[in-house]
């Protein structure tokens, strides 16, 4: 398969020698250091697929262009997901294809599964404080990280005593309907998240920690082989609908 990377930072490359070991070639490489920065015709090297992984401030527009182009997409950045309809439309309209998560991990999408399990038991055990803790590199710029938010949305959904998730303490007492996640940037750390759940006479700890990129990368490379020819905006959990089945 023919492949574009859209970002040529820290995952572009990573993604490129995963791309590479599987026999595909990488026939673009678009980042402003590299001096080629429009998204276009001309600069996809006629890819089948690209794969997006930039900065939150610019993964919409490159997004939108692709579709633009008619080229499917696979999209790790994360920061932006709070305009995920606006994305859609752009690629229902132009009718590609793509995958998008923010982690493209296959370990960390069994951990989120793991996660909603353990908070559908924890649910009847309302003395278990539940909270996540993540830690990434100190180059990361959003934080809490965005498996931090969806681990969050996922514990929200299933612990009835938690309404909303914060990345803030109040100036009093926490608030017990809500869910506190906690950031540190230190480092060159790959990145780790923990849910932890604080009971009167015990913890319990459920932990992902990733030790290389490869991991995203080998990911987002699978994500390629899948959404080609496909139409439409999927996550991360479609495609391993089909793994996990449960
Ligand atoms: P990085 O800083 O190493 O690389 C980002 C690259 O994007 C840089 O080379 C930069 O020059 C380039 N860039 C900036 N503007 C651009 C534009 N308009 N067009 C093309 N390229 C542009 O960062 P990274 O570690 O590679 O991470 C990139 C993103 O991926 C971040 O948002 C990070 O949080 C996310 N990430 C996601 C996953 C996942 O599995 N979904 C895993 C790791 C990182």
């Amino acid at each position: 398969m023919k492949l574009a990377l859209v970002g040529y930072g820290k995952m572009g490359r990573a993604v490129e020698s995963v791309a590479m070991e599987r026999g595909h070639e990488v026939v673009a490489r678009i980042d402003p250091t590299l001096d080629t920065r429009e998204i276009g015709a001309a600069t996809l090297g006629g890819a089948d697929v690209a794969i997006e992984f930039t900065v939150p401030g610019v993964a919409v527009d490159n997004i939108a262009a692709l579709a633009a182009a008619g080229v499917d997409a696979v999209v790790g950045t994360t920061g932006w997901h709070e305009r995920l309809d606006e994305v859609a439309t752009a690629v229902n309209a132009a009718g590609t294809g793509m995958v998008h998560a923010t982690n493209f991990s296959l370990g960390v999408n069994l951990f989120l599964r793991l996660a909603r399990m353990a908070a559908k038991m924890a649910d009847a055990l309302s003395e278990y404080d539940v909270h996540i803790r993540e830690a990434h590199h100190r180059h990361k710029i959003d934080h809490p990280s965005g498996t931090a938010i969806t681990l969050a949305d996922i514990l929200i959904e299933e612990l009835a005593r938690k309404e909303s998730w914060s990345a803030t303490l109040p100036d009093s007492a926490p608030h017990p309907q809500v869910l506190y996640v906690a950031s540190e940037r230190v480092g060159e750390t790959a990145g780790s998240h923990i849910v932890g759940l604080e009971g009167p006479d015990d913890r319990i700890e459920l932990r992902h920690e990733a030790r290389t990129r490869a991991g995203f990368a080998r990911g987002a490379v699978a994500a390629a082989e899948w959404i080609r020819g496909r139409s439409g905006v999927f996550t991360l959990d479609d495609m391993l609908a089909e793994t996990f089945t449960s």
